[in-house]
């Protein structure tokens, strides 16, 4: 927090989709944002319709919906037009294999055009969908199937091979099981040819007159904490991804939009397909997994102007210096977004220097369906913090004990962040796991299982998640400060820290410390780390040990599995693993 904000230029915030943040707030209503939208007769609402539809209806047809860069090198693009054909055909596709209003489509697949497809078309036949990561191994694909009760699957080849077939018999409620690359179908038993049927089927469909709180989507959450979750979204949630794309990533109509979330975890569909959809952008879908130089080429090379990330790949580029960027043509890019994990103030700051911009933290869940807490284009950055709540969306730092809330007003409080429900995008339910559910409520707050602080200006700062704070000597202490303390000497690249049961002080602190390249795991950089976090933290919050590793557990959406850590520090079992890295195994 003793890093100076980030001013921005005013001519930069008069650009800004929302030039006046206060004005926004003050005016703002769900309503009119709904109103923003076409809306299907009699008060039905069709996420598919408002993506792509609505624009070809508006003489938009031929503006470029997708631009697909395939791991193979070749490169395709996608209308509107095209996008609202092939998604009436999948929609046909599945009405020919006799789904059933609200019966579920699962989709395991990598970052290809057949995602959008998949998903769009299932909405348009009033379906559910589910999409999930398509690394996982056979066993956590059939849970998540078994739980949503996968009817229909899209896929590879390679990967029903690989993850389906040899479990299909368990699967009880899988019916159908399209292959996008279906040329060789023939070959294997008791699936179909989604090329071959989408041939077959008519271009025209009528879309399903779904109601607003009808179920559209499921997304399982990363399992940070604990056993995945299977959580539930409605169409209604398509307003606040249309004006949350609009207002926290500054979406507009003609934007290159690069998404870089895998379209397993519910950024990859919340913003990776509808958002920009809604907004008119041309999605940039990149096929191949993270590659630095890559990277770099497709900002410059695809004019890319809008660019959401994360920061353990901005982690990856900033291993590479400032320099890196040196020459790199970035005239293009106007706003740059993270999610997902903390952004340490470093990032910002980094990003400000190597990529001429700040990169915009923002925070949501699985659960809220869409960004909650911003840094907005118009806003000065505060490196560091994760910004202000979305318009429309009431945030509070609170503090609960068993059934009484208290709401802490005191500016650089840590207390849990809650949210008052009525957003579009709120999540409907765990699936199968009402009680849950039930319990993250209280007082009218949505309760959301991390710690926050709001600072006098009305910025939210991360602390950590609930299950990860810190109690030592009487001090809470969130992870994330300890962290950032440790990432901010030069030698270190990663750092995660826990408690450890301590008879005298309740809870000790270690850390877990990844060394940039070129920097030696001795006893020398031990001490100086030591040093370093007792001069910035002072002696109650630095860390009492540290240890050197190679690398930490992290989730696959690259969120660290603090509590991995200390099960394997305290010989305890260590929970589900389905979602963790397979390198950290
Ligand atoms: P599980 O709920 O299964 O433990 P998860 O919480 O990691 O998994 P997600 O819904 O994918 O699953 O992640 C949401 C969480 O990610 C948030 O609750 C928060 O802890 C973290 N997060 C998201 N954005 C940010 C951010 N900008 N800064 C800090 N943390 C963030
Ligand atoms: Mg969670």
């Amino acid at each position: 927090m003793a890093h100076e904000p980030i001013i921005k230029r005013a001519e930069d915030k008069a650009r800004a989709n929302m030039p006046d943040y206060a004005r926004a707030s003050a005016s703002f209503s769900w309503s009119a944002a709904r109103a923003g939208l076409d809306g299907l007769a009699d008060g039905c609402l069709n996420i598919a319709y408002e993506a792509v539809d609505r624009h070809v209806m508006h003489g938009h047809g031929g503006e470029r919906a997708i631009r697909w860069l395939a791991a193979d090198g070749h490169t395709s693009d996608f209308s509107y037009e095209d996008l609202r054909r092939q998604t009436n055909k999948f929609a046909n596709v599945l009405r020919r294999l006799g789904l059933a209003r609200g019966e579920s489509v699962f989709s395991l697949l990598g970052r290809t055009p057949y995602l959008h497809i998949a998903a769009l078309g299932s909405l348009k036949a009033g379906a559910l969908f589910c999409p999930v990561y398509s690394v996982f191994g056979p066993e956590p694909l059939r849970a998540r199937m078994e739980i949503g009760a996968a009817r229909v699957l899209v896929t590879t080849e390679a990967l029903y091979r690989k993850k389906v077939a040899p479990q299909r018999a368990e699967l009880r409620d899988l019916q159908h099981v399209l292959l996008i690359d279906g040329s060789s179908s023939g070959i294997v038993e008791g699936v179909q040819d989604l090329r071959a049927l989408m041939e077959a089927a008519d271009e025209e469909a009528e879309i399903v007159a779904t109601k607003p709180d009808d179920i559209a989507l499921l997304h399982f959450t990363s399992g940070t904490t604990g056993k995945p979750k299977g959580v539930m979204h409605a169409h209604e949630a398509v307003v606040a991804h249309h004006i949350t794309g609009f207002y926290a990533l500054d979406l507009r109509a003609g934007d290159v939009f690069w998404c870089t979330a895998d379209p397993g975890w519910v950024t990859g569909m919340s913003y990776g397909v509808i958002a920009p959809l809604t907004n008119r952008a041309c999605i940039l879908l990149d096929e191949a997994d993270f590659d630095a130089d890559r990277w770099r080429r497709i900002l410059q090379n695809e004019k890319v102007s809008v660019w959401y990330t994360a920061p353990t790949a901005i982690r990856m580029l900033m291993r590479g210096g400032e320099d890196a960027f040196k020459g790199c043509d970035l005239s293009a890019l106007r706003f740059i977004a993270s999610v997902g994990e903390p952004l340490h103030a470093e990032a910002v700051e980094w990003s400000a220097r190597a990529l001429g911009k700040p990169i915009h933290d923002n925070w949501w869940q699985t659960e809220t369906g869409g960004i909650m807490i911003a840094n907005f284009a118009a806003m000065d950055v505060r490196p560091g913090s994760m910004g202000k709540p979305i318009p429309g969306v009431e945030a509070a730092i609170v503090e609960r004990a068993d059934e009484t809330v208290r709401v802490i007003e005191a500016p650089m409080q840590i207390g849990e962040l809650a949210l008052r429900p009525g957003w579009p995008s709120m999540m409907r339910g765990y699936l199968h796991e009402e009680a849950r559910y039930q319990k993250c409520f209280a007082g009218g707050w949505y309760f959301s299982g991390d710690l926050a602080m709001r600072d006098g200006d009305g910025y939210y700062w991360f602390v950590g998640r609930a299950d990860d704070l810190i109690k030592s000597a009487g001090h809470l202490i969130g992870p994330f400060e300890v962290e950032s303390a440790l990432m901010s000497h030069p030698a270190v690249a990663e750092a995660a820290v826990i408690g450890l049961p301590d008879p005298v002080i309740g809870e000790s602190i270690k850390a877990y410390v990844v060394l940039k390249q070129g920097h030696q795991q001795d006893d020398a950089m031990l001490r100086e780390l030591l040093g370093h976090a007792r001069k910035r933290l002072g002696p109650a919050i630095a860390p009492k040990a540290i240890v050197f590793r190679q690398n930490l557990p992290k989730t696959r959406s690259g969120k660290m599995m603090r509590r991995l850590l200390k099960a394997r520090e305290l010989g305890l079992p260590e929970g589900d693993l389905s979602t963790l890295e397979s390198d950290e195994r």
